[in-house]
C-alpha cells in the first residue's frame, strides 16, 4: 500500500488514541497469556506426569500445573471479550465518522457534481464502500497486532523448546508468503470491478425502479430492455463474486493442508534427533506441536487479514477520492455576510457569460452571453425564451448555484462571490418548476423553509399560497404524509404547497420558475392567487409561462441562445413584432399554457387578466 493511503487511513484512528492504547495492552496481554499454557504442558508432562529423572508421578505439582492450564485460558478469553467489545467500537466509532464525513462532503458540493454524477452512484459510495471496510475498521487492525504478537511470541518459545524442530516448523512460511501476495492483488483488482458493477446495479435500480423510471419505460415499452440491462449486471456480479470467494479459498485450501501435514513432519525430525542422540523430551514434542497450531493459525489468520485490508484498501481509495473533490464553489475567504432587510432586494446582471463545466477544452459551449440586466427592488421581470435558451440558467446564476466566468453578479450593488453563501441563500426563495417534497407531513414540508415557524405563520402562509382550505380536508390536516411514497397531491396543489413554502422562508428575492404544464381553470386561478401573494412586496424573476405573469411583469427579458435580445413592457415588445411578438403567439396567447379570462384573478393595478388580454389585444372578448 501507499504510504499516503495508509497515513490517511492512520489519521482516521488519532482521534481515538486513548482507546488503541486499552485495546493494544489487552491484545499484548491475552497473545501473551496464550504462550504460558504450551510450558505448563511441557512441565505436566516432564516433571509431573513422566518425571524425566523416573520419579513417580508428581500430584501436588500436577494440580497446581492444571489449575494454571484452567485459570489462564478463562482470563485470555475474558480479556479476548472487553477487546472485542473495544475494537468494534472503535470501528464503527471511525466509520461513522467517515460516513458522517462523506455525507457533509456531498452536502457541499455544488449543484454542477450532481448534475453530471448518477445519484446511485453517489449513494452506493455511502453505503456499499463506506461498508465494505467496516471489516478493516473493526477487527482487523486488532488482529494484526494480536497476531504478530502470537506468532513472535510463538516463535521465541519454539526456538527456546527445539530450534531444530522449529526450523522444520518454519521452513515452508516463505511460500506462503509469496502466494499470498500474488493472491491478494487478484482479489484487490476483482473487488475493484465487484464494487463498480455494484454501483452501476444501484444506479440501474434507482433509475428503473423510481416513478418517473417505471413511467418511462412503461410509455416506451421499454421493461423488456431494462430487465436485460439488469439481468447482464447481476450475471457479471455473480461470475465476480465467485471468482472473488474462489480465489480466497483455493488458496485457503493450501494452507489447511500445510497445517495438517506439519506435526507428522516435526515427529519424523524428532525421531531422528532422538536417534541421533539428540536430547529431544515427549514434553518437549508436545508442547511443540500445542505451540505450532499458534504459529500457524495466526499466520493463517494474518495473510487473511492481508487479503482484507488490501480489499478495503481498494475501497478507501475510492472514498478517499470522493473525500478529495474540491466543491467548485465555496465562501471567499473575506466573505460577507448580506445583511437581512425587510426591502425587497435589488438583482443586476453586468455582463455575465457562463458556460457549464466540461471536459472538453477550447472555446467553451456559452450558456449565457453577454447578459446585462437590472431587477428594481419590488419589481417582477419576466424571462421568456425559447426551450434551451438559458432562461433557467439565468435563474441558477443569481443565488450563485454556479459561477459565471465573466462578468458578475450582483445583490443589492454586492459581487454574490464575496457574500457568504449562506447569506445569499437566505435572501433568495426559489419555486423550481417540478416541486420537492420529502417524504413528510405537510406541516415538516413547510417547516423546511422555516424550523422555528409556528402553526399559526404555517397556516397564514398555506392561506396566502390558496392552499390551507385544500390542506384541511385531508383526513390528518397539516399531519397528512405527502412527498415520495405519500399522498399524492395534484399539479397544481404541488406548486401552491412550494409557494407556501417559499412565502414561509420570507425572502426578499423569489425566483420563480413556473410550471409549463396547464391547469385547469380553477387550479390556475389559485396559483395565480398564490403567485400575486409571494410576489408583492418582493423583487422577482419569474421564467414565464404564463399569460399573466408576462402581462404583470415591470420588464420582459426575451432570451435566445444566451443572449438578451429584447426587453421591455408587453406592449412595447409586442410593438415590435420580434421574437416576444413570436413566442406570445405561440406560447401565451395561442392558449397552450393560459389563455382563459379567468375573473376573479386581479393584478396589482386592480385589472383582470380579461383586462389585460383585451388591453393587450391578444383577444376581443373572454373565452370561456
Ligand atoms: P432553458 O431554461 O431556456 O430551457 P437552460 O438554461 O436549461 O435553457 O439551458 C441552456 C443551455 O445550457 C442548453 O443548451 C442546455 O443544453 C445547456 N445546459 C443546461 N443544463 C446543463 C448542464 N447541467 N450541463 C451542461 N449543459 C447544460
Amino acid at each position: 500500500m501507499d504510504d499516503r493511503l495508509g497515513r490517511r487511513v492512520w489519521a482516521l484512528f488519532t482521534p481515538y488514541r486513548t482507546t488503541l492504547v486499552v485495546i493494544v495492552v489487552a491484545v499484548l496481554a491475552s497473545s501473551g497469556l496464550g504462550i504460558i499454557t504450551p510450558f505448563l504442558t511441557q512441565a505436566a508432562f516432564d516433571r509431573a506426569l513422566f518425571p524425566v529423572d523416573g520419579s513417580p508421578v508428581d500430584l501436588p505439582l500436577l494440580c497446581w500445573l492444571v489449575a494454571g492450564m484452567v485459570v489462564i485460558p478463562i482470563v485470555a478469553s475474558l480479556i479476548g471479550v472487553f477487546q472485542t467489545w473495544q475494537t468494534t467500537l472503535l470501528g464503527n466509532r471511525v466509520m461513522a465518522d467517515l460516513r458522517g464525513r462523506l455525507f457533509e462532503h456531498l452536502q457541499r458540493m455544488d449543484l454542477s457534481f450532481f448534475t453530471a454524477t448518477r445519484t446511485g452512484a453517489i449513494q452506493s459510495r455511502l453505503a456499499n464502500d463506506v461498508g465494505g471496510v467496516q471489516s478493516v475498521l473493526s477487527e482487523t487492525a486488532s488482529s494484526i497486532l494480536g497476531n504478530v504478537v502470537t506468532v513472535t511470541a510463538a516463535l521465541v518459545a519454539m526456538i527456546l523448546l527445539s530450534w531444530q524442530l522449529t526450523l522444520v516448523a518454519i521452513v515452508l512460511m516463505p511460500v506462503f508468503v509469496l502466494l499470498q501476495t500474488r493472491v491478494g492483488r487478484v482479489r484487490q483488482r476483482i473487488a475493484g470491478r465487484t464494487q463498480e458493477s455494484l454501483s452501476d446495479m444501484t444506479a440501474i435500480t434507482e433509475e428503473s425502479l423510481s416513478v418517473s423510471g417505471v413511467l418511462l419505460a412503461k410509455v416506451f415499452n421499454r421493461q423488456a430492455y431494462e430487465i436485460e440491462r439488469y439481468r447482464a449486471e447481476n450475471a457479471r456480479q455473480v461470475g465476480l463474486q465467485v471468482r472473488q470467494a474462489m480465489t480466497g479459498q483455493s488458496f485457503f485450501a493450501v494452507v489447511m493442508t500445510f497445517m495438517n501435514v506439519t506435526p507428522a513432519l516435526v515427529y519424523l525430525v524428532a525421531g531422528f534427533l532422538i536417534a541421533a542422540g539428540t536430547g529431544v523430551s515427549a514434553g518437549t514434542i508436545v508442547a511443540f506441536t500445542t505451540l505450532q497450531g499458534r504459529l500457524i493459525f495466526p499466520t493463517v489468520n494474518l495473510l487473511r487479514v492481508g487479503l482484507d485490508v488490501q480489499t478495503s484498501l481498494a475501497l478507501f481509495r475510492r472514498i478517499f477520492e470522493y473525500l478529495d473533490l474540491k466543491p467548485r464553489i465555496v465562501d471567499a475567504p473575506a466573505a460577507r455576510v448580506l445583511p437581512p432587510s425587510p426591502e425587497p432586494g435589488r438583482v443586476e446582471l453586468e455582463n455575465v457569460w457562463f458556460a457549464y463545466p466540461s471536459d472538453t477544452s477550447g472555446e467553451p459551449a456559452w450558456a449565457v452571453r453577454d447578459v446585462s440586466f437590472v431587477v428594481e427592488p419590488g419589481q417582477l421581470a419576466a424571462i421568456v425564451g425559447p426551450s434551451g435558451s438559458g432562461k433557467t440558467t439565468l435563474s441558477y446564476l443569481v443565488p450563485r448555484l454556479y459561477d459565471v466566468d465573466r462578468g458578475r453578479v450582483l445583490i443589492d450593488g454586492q459581487d454574490v462571490r464575496e457574500l457568504t453563501q449562506a447569506s445569499v441563500a437566505d435572501a433568495i426563495g426559489m419555486v423550481t418548476q417540478d416541486t420537492y417534497l420529502l417524504h413528510a407531513t405537510v406541516a415538516d414540508n413547510l417547516r423546511y423553509a422555516k424550523p422555528d415557524a409556528t402553526d399559526a405563520e404555517l397556516e397564514a402562509a398555506a392561506r396566502a399560497a390558496n392552499i390551507h382550505d385544500r390542506i384541511l380536508s385531508f383526513a390528518e390536516g397539516y399531519d397528512t404524509v405527502v412527498g415520495e411514497r405519500g399522498y399524492r397531491l395534484s399539479g397544481g396543489e404541488k406548486q401552491r404547497l412550494a409557494i407556501a413554502r417559499v412565502l414561509l422562508s420570507d425572502p426578499r428575492i423569489l425566483i420563480l420558475d413556473e410550471a409549463t404544464s396547464a391547469l385547469d381553470t380553477t387550479s390556475e386561478r389559485l396559483v395565480q392567487d398564490a403567485l400575486e401573494n409571494a410576489t408583492s412586496r418582493r423583487t422577482t424573476i419569474a421564467i414565464a409561462h404564463r399569460l399573466s405573469t408576462v402581462l404583470g411583469a415591470d420588464v420582459i427579458l426575451a432570451v435566445d441562445e444566451g443572449r438578451i435580445v429584447e426587453r421591455g413592457t408587453h406592449a412595447e415588445l409586442l410593438a415590435r413584432g420580434g421574437l416576444y411578438a413570436r413566442l406570445y403567439t405561440e406560447q401565451f396567447a395561442g392558449g397552450a399554457v393560459e389563455a382563459r379570462c379567468a375573473d376573479g384573478v386581479l393584478f396589482r393595478d386592480g385589472s383582470t387578466v380579461c383586462d389585460q388580454h383585451r388591453r393587450a389585444g391578444a383577444v376581443a372578448a373572454p373565452v370561456a
